[in-house]
């Protein structure tokens, strides 16, 4: 990492007299090297989908007279255009957080009205696999809906960005936890930061994958995680987002026992009579 890359040019410019001209190179070859990666990964990730259904198409035509072959392999062709479009959602969703002309649109938000938007934007699939999402602030259980003096924190961000993070950290908490577990979200204040956990009770992640879980396309079984329709941005974006808004993010995890996303962002005065009220992020 510690590499420098130099563009040494010499010129004469006199009898005698050289002219050496050296530049440094690093950070542009840094870059297009990561542009280099990317464009593979990106034309990788595509090609399996894309692959696979034409594969799955053939087969359909041969199996054409067995009914429940031909209802299998659709169902599978199904299932692989799913992951396609998943895909293109996150490469789009990156995309936009790497937009360098794109503004973002800092504003005083609840803390717990974008928990609760990024909660209400996974309630199907938690539904689907009878894992209970609980919300709280500090110690105390909240409900699906604000109530009249409940405590909170407040923070400035762009609400998108920040309703994305937290979205995708309680889907991955979902995808990643056995049936009829519960996730947490819990939110509290922590001297001039506020905190928003993501706690799941699911199946981990081992020492050596933590340091690259936030790289892009980084996953830490891609065969598991490409039958479960993982497309390796989500945390990319993740991060992304969370820094826009000022912001860091960390996780702690044990293989079988669980991980907890903690993001933390710099606390602002609250004043009720500015809340937002928070929709899902689209
Ligand atoms: P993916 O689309 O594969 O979920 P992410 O960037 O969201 O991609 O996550 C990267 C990898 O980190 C995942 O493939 C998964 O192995 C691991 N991971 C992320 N969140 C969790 C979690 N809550 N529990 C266990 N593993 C997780």
């Amino acid at each position: 990492a510690n590499e420098r890359y130099l563009s040494v040019r010499v010129s004469r410019i006199g009898d005698d007299l050289y002219a050496l001209l050296v530049v440094d190179v690093s950070e542009r070859r840094h870059f297009e090297e990561m542009r280099r990666n990317f464009t593979t990964n990106v034309a990788h990730e595509l090609k399996t989908p894309t692959g696979a259904i034409a594969l799955l198409a053939e087969t359909i035509t041969d199996a054409a007279d067995d009914p429940d072959a031909v209802r299998y392999f659709s169902g599978r062709v199904s299932k692989e255009s799913a992951r396609l479009t998943e895909l293109v959602r996150r490469l789009i969703d990156l995309q936009k957080m790497q937009d360098a002309g794109r503004t973002l649109e800092p504003k005083r938000l609840s803390a717990l009205a974008v928990a609760r938007a990024a909660i209400d934007a996974n309630r199907v699939q938690a539904g689907q696999r009878h894992i209970d999402i609980v919300l709280s602030f500090g110690g105390t259980v909240l409900g699906a809906e604000p109530t009249e003096g409940e405590p909170d924190a407040w923070i400035e961000c762009d609400e998108s960005a920040i309703v994305t993070a937290v979205k995708n950290l309680v889907e991955n908490a979902i995808h990643y936890s056995p049936e009829r577990t519960t996730v947490r979200v819990v939110v509290d204040e922590d001297g001039d930061d506020v905190r928003i956990r993501v706690i799941d009770q699911g199946i981990g992640i081992p020492e050596s994958a933590i340091g690259h879980i936030f790289e892009r396309f980084y996953r830490v079984d891609p065969a598991r995680s490409r039958q479960t329709g993982g497309s390796g941005l989500g945390l990319a974006i993740t991060k992304h987002c969370v820094e826009d808004c000022g912001g860091t993010i960390s996780v702690w995890s044990h293989e079988s026992e669980g991980s907890t996303f903690t993001i933390e962002l710099p606390a602002v005065a609250g004043d009720p009579a500015t809340a937002q009220t928070t929709q899902p992020a689209q």
